[in-house]
């Protein structure tokens, strides 16, 4: 009996069973991903997913069931929301002065990517403003070998570091936050999706039971760091 005993305990330490039978549960069997930045604690806000893209509601903000995990909803979300912001903390001066890098998530192949517009959107009377220059994101687009797609908006203006056709690995540098497109200020939205359809990385009530994250910390104003798996 003990040593049997001894044997699951050092089977458990190795992480194989476990880890197998945890992947095979999962609704999809996509990559597991790593938050995709550089520097995770210069970001003070994560606005998720909306659970509940149908409903639109009938006030202004329309209405929102936002990711939520361990029984608690990131600070906000908005109707529709298909993505994961990362706000940038200092905003414009912040970006100015150098911003910061936008990670691959996982191993990929780049499919997309647009560099070159403007990208100082912010809001202006209630509604996002580009200062009268198209409203278009920069952005990087990468499939990963399951099918799944990440997607990176809102990209600083020349900042884009790659080109399609070429592979990247997990946390190579994709290009820096900035304000391009709908955005109404220096953040990076993320997005994954399985064959066109959004799909939330984090777990939790209103997501889904197991994170797609490597990390995706406890805690949801504090990101944990970039790894890679
Ligand atoms: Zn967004």
């Amino acid at each position: 009996m003990r040593a049997a005993f001894a044997m699951l305990l050092v089977a458990c330490a190795q992480g194989t069973p476990e880890t197998v039978d945890s992947a095979d549960d999962r609704a999809y069997t996509p990559e597991v991903f790593a938050i995709p930045l550089a520097e995770p604690e210069r970001f003070f806000q994560t606005t998720g997913v909306d659970h509940d893209p149908e409903d639109h509601g009938d006030s202004t903000l329309g209405s929102a069931i936002c990711t939520n995990y361990d029984g608690r909803g990131f600070p906000w979300c908005y109707d529709g929301h298909d993505g994961t912001d990362f706000l940038l903390e200092g905003g414009f001066e912040a970006m100015d002065a150098g911003s910061t890098q936008i990670l691959a998530a996982a191993a990929g192949v780049v499919v997309s990517t647009d560099d070159g517009n403007y990208d100082r959107c912010h809001v202006e009377g209630g509604s996002v403003s580009c200062d009268g220059y198209p409203m278009v994101g920069n952005h990087v687009i990468l499939e990963h070998p399951s099918g799944v797609r990440t997607k990176y908006w809102h990209m600083k203006s020349g900042s884009v570091a790659v080109e399609v056709g070429q592979e990247v690995a997990c946390g190579d540098v994709l290009g820096l936050v900035g304000s391009s497109g709908l955005s109404s200020m220096p953040h990076l939205h993320f997005e994954l999706a399985v064959d066109g359809q959004w799909v939330d990385p984090y777990a939790g009530p209103n997501s889904q039971p197991e994170s797609w994250w490597q990390d995706q910390g406890d805690d949801p104003e504090e990101l944990p760091p970039s790894v890679c798996p």
